[in-house]
């Protein structure tokens, strides 16, 4: 039992690690295979027995070997997330197909959310290849049906698409791109028609940011709100808090 949980763990941070490589280069249009890790500054190679996920980090004390530049906070976060995300699915479904493919969606997840926060652009080289990945599962794994996955994609495309088009015509202005249609697109393959569970909750999770935002004036009306991370935040709470969401909506209708 500790075995497998520090077994799922490792997975995941390695994971990580090299989700924090695409979290790099992916917006700089760079290969994620070629080169080896290498720090971003010196460009001195990183050495194998330097790549273990957060011990490396702990070790270097968060420094580059060579050239002593601070490695950002990110990198040991992600792989912590990975470790946490694949544990976190663990727990709901055990080793499992429908582990396997819920671990690549949450992971998958973790890159977009980051890349979104930092560039405001969900990339098409990670929703495309997802939705394929998605089919491909579902056709394989005996989690979901193909035709849950094609609903799915229909309704958490299709529902961010009119969301778009309600927001363009009240405001004048572009309020859902194109990369959130493919990510809730991408979303719904994996999970189904459930899909719309998961984006309701990233408006109910994204309106007190707003609220906040707009009160602190760090918010303006032209500004743009990445949704990457509240539409995966969504995804993940339907993923593994299922049930919790259903009857704490219940009790909710229950007491009003
Ligand atoms: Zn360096």
């Amino acid at each position: 039992m500790d075995l497998q949980v520090g077994l799922i763990f490792a997975v995941g941070a390695m994971a990580g690690s090299f989700l924090n490589v695409c979290i790099y280069r992916l917006p700089r249009g760079e290969s994620v295979v070629r080169p080896r890790s290498h720090c971003p500054k010196c460009r001195k190679p990183v050495p194998f027995w330097l790549n273990i996920p957060i011990i490396s980090f702990i070790l270097l004390r968060g420094r580059c070997r060579s050239c002593r530049s601070a490695i950002g906070f990110t990198y040991p976060l992600v792989e912590l997330l990975g470790g946490g995300l694949l544990l976190l699915v663990w727990t709901s479904y055990g080793l499992s197909w429908t582990f396997l493919h819920y671990s690549i969606l949450v992971l998958l997840l973790v890159p977009i959310t980051f890349i979104d926060l930092d560039t405001k652009l969900i990339l098409n080289v990670l929703t495309l290849p997802g939705i394929v990945v998605g089919f491909l599962a579902a056709l394989t794994l005996d989690s979901i049906s193909v035709v849950d996955a094609l609903a799915g994609m229909l309704v958490g495309g299709g529902f961010l698409w009119m969301i778009g088009l309600v927001g363009k015509a009240l405001f004048k202005k572009e309020s859902m791109g194109g990369g959130d249609i493919k990510l809730g697109a991408m979303i719904g393959v994996f999970v189904g028609p459930k899909v719309l569970v998961a984006l309701s909750l990233a408006f109910f999770l994204a309106f007190p940011v707003i609220l906040v935002g707009f009160t602190l004036k760090s918010l303006r009306r032209d500004s743009v709100l990445p949704f990457g991370p509240f539409i995966s935040l969504g995804a993940v709470l339907v993923i593994c808090f299922e049930e919790s969401i259903y009857r704490l909506y219940f009790q909710l209708l229950a007491t009003s």
